[in-house]
């Protein structure tokens, strides 16, 4: 399985879910990455009226990636984006990297 899941996190397969696993999948193995790990769903504390509560967002833990892994990853993620006219948006915070479908 390409992705892990943290403990406690409710990960719901919605359509939406289910494209961003696949977005993340290709971007972190493009990356050298051998997983990727999803540290929160639909649950935990977002802010109000957030898509984590809709399932068409999702947390990644990001803080054990090298910065050249990175870059190739969110390359990645934004050229999907661009290119395909994907509904995509990723927000790389202090510990994760949020990413969500506003399609
Ligand atoms: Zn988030």
């Amino acid at each position: 399985m390409p992705y892990r899941v943290k403990r406690g996190v409710v990960l719901v397969l919605s359509a939406p879910v289910d494209k961003l696993l696949g977005f993340l999948e290709d971007a972190t193995a493009r990356a050298g990455l051998p997983f990727f790990t999803v540290t929160s769903g639909v649950e935990g504390a977002h802010r109000e009226n957030s898509l984590h509560y809709e399932a068409r967002a999702l947390d990644v833990r990001n803080k054990n990636w090298k910065p050249a892994q990175i870059q190739i990853a969110y390359a990645r993620l934004a050229e999907i984006r661009d290119r395909d006219k994907q509904p995509l948006r990723f927000l790389p915070e202090t510990d994760h990297l949020h990413i969500e479908w506003r399609g």
